[in-house]
């Protein structure tokens, strides 16, 4: 009995020093890649100050919308506002980009990206801080995109003695079908980065959470324009005319069987014809008609065999009626593909900061494009989406690009925050990895 009183004791002992290691292993882990000083970045974002800041900065831009490359007023506000901190950038790059720098001037490098540019639309919300120009409306969140980066701007840059690196906010001209992205990356503006974050608003997302996922999050996507021709006559003697809009007809019904008969049906693509003009009269057949669309997919290859097969099948099925076509297939924004390493990190920042309910991190991808593909052709990129729901919204969620897009501005302090809190930590963590003795690479902006 005595001998095994004293080995259970020594059990005892043993599991006592493991869970007295564990403990210490932890406290040793979560110290050296996390800093408690980064740890308010949400409380600094939602105190009044930077909150009513913040709301005041995205209606001045929400009323005055600007179109791709023509961000001229949103820039000189972005400018002003980074004065005022005492922030230094780089003006202009891209035609009406603005890139920041906040930290140590020295790598390891992270860049924030926010896109400015709005909508040919108009806006249909009736509210006091209503687009003030006909036509033109922030109806993809991209002026809550700069407010939340300024926001970041803020709180970064009171932290700014306790940044391991140095911290690139981007602020990109054109993302709605102009590549702003790739002209930011022409300008060499962002050498020397090694991970670059993006967020856009979710109107159907609660405030407070955030989705993404490993891997394809969003397709590449293309476009297409063709001309069929025939011959055009009388609309009652179609024995004297080639008629371009039967041949136009069976060309799209033709287009539609690429995704479902040539495509692997686990390979989610797409092929919309969104434009058929073609004829002005009841009884008259035209001479020729136009059509244009739209193809998406998740990989180079399926997106290569799409524009290859579009172009097959408009000349083939024109040829069939009798018809020529011409057509001009234009690639647009490859696959938005979010990095691996950088996923592990959002998914540990993001449920630190806001639990781990509010977290997916499996969102389901969408066929959606977005330009922020080019940066991470070039450099690892992570793009998450973040809760904007309006209360208001319960029935009827609309979309982005809806001319009844109304966000919360709830969710503006998350985005800030969230953006703060992602570059910090990931300074934090590749300051260390930089090998002691290594010479560090200075901005020769600062
Ligand atoms: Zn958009
Ligand atoms: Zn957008």
């Amino acid at each position: 009995m005595s001998s095994s009183f004293k080995f259970k004791c020594f059990q005892y002992f043993f599991i006592i020093i493991f869970i007295l290691n564990v403990f210490a292993a932890t406290t040793i882990l979560s110290s050296s890649t996390d800093d408690s000083s980064f740890n308010n970045f949400l409380d600094i974002a939602k105190s009044p100050e930077v909150f009513d800041w913040m709301i005041n900065i995205r209606r001045k831009i929400h009323e005055n919308p600007e179109l791709a490359y023509q961000e001229f007023e949103t820039s000189e506000l972005i400018r002003s506002e980074l004065d005022k901190m005492g922030i230094s950038y780089k003006h202009p790059v891209a035609i009406t980009g603005v890139i920041g720098f906040i930290g140590t001037g020295f790598s390891p490098f992270v860049a924030l990206r926010a896109d400015m540019d709005a909508l040919p639309m108009q806006e249909m919300v009736e509210w006091e801080h209503k687009s003030k120009v006909a036509g033109k409306m922030h109806a993809c969140g991209h002026d809550a995109h700069v407010t939340m980066l300024l926001g970041a701007a803020k709180i970064l840059k009171q932290h700014e003695k306790e940044i391991q690196g140095t911290v690139v906010l981007v602020f990109q001209p054109a993302e709605e079908g102009g590549g702003g992205a790739k002209k930011i990356l022409d300008s060499g503006a962002l050498e020397n980065v090694t991970a670059i974050f993006g967020l856009h608003i979710a109107p159907d997302l609660p405030i407070g959470e955030v989705d993404s996922k490993s891997g394809p999050i969003l397709a590449g996507s293309g476009r297409f324009k063709a001309k069929i021709s025939g011959k055009g006559g009388h609309a009652a003697l179609p024995q004297h005319s080639i008629d371009p809009i039967l041949a136009a007809s069976n060309v799209i019904v033709s287009l539609q069987q690429l995704v479902s008969r040539e495509a692997d049906p686990l390979d989610s693509q797409v092929v919309t014809i969104a434009k058929f003009h073609g004829g002005s009269a009841f009884n008259v057949i035209p001479d020729y008609v136009t059509i244009g669309g739209t193809f998406r997919a998740f990989s180079k290859q399926s997106f290569n065999q799409l524009r290859q097969r579009i172009e097959q099948v408009i000349i083939g099925q024109a040829g069939v009626h009798r018809c020529n076509a011409t057509v001009d297939v234009k690639p647009g924004y490859p696959p938005t593909v979010n990095n691996g390493d950088l996923h592990e990190h959002f998914v540990k920042v993001a449920v630190k900061m806001l639990g781990i309910n509010k977290v997916d991190s499996f969102m389901t991808p969408i066929m959606a494009a977005e330009d922020f593909s080019f940066y991470q052709e070039v450099i690892p990129g992570y793009l998450f989406f973040l809760g904007v729901k309006n209360a208001e919204h319960e029935q009827f969620v609309p979309s982005l690009h809806s001319p009844y897009l109304k966000i919360n501005e709830d969710g503006l302090p998350y985005g800030a925050a969230l953006h703060a809190s992602l570059a910090a930590n990931y300074l934090l963590k590749h300051q260390q990895d930089i090998a002691p003795g290594v010479e560090r690479k200075y901005h020769d902006e600062l």
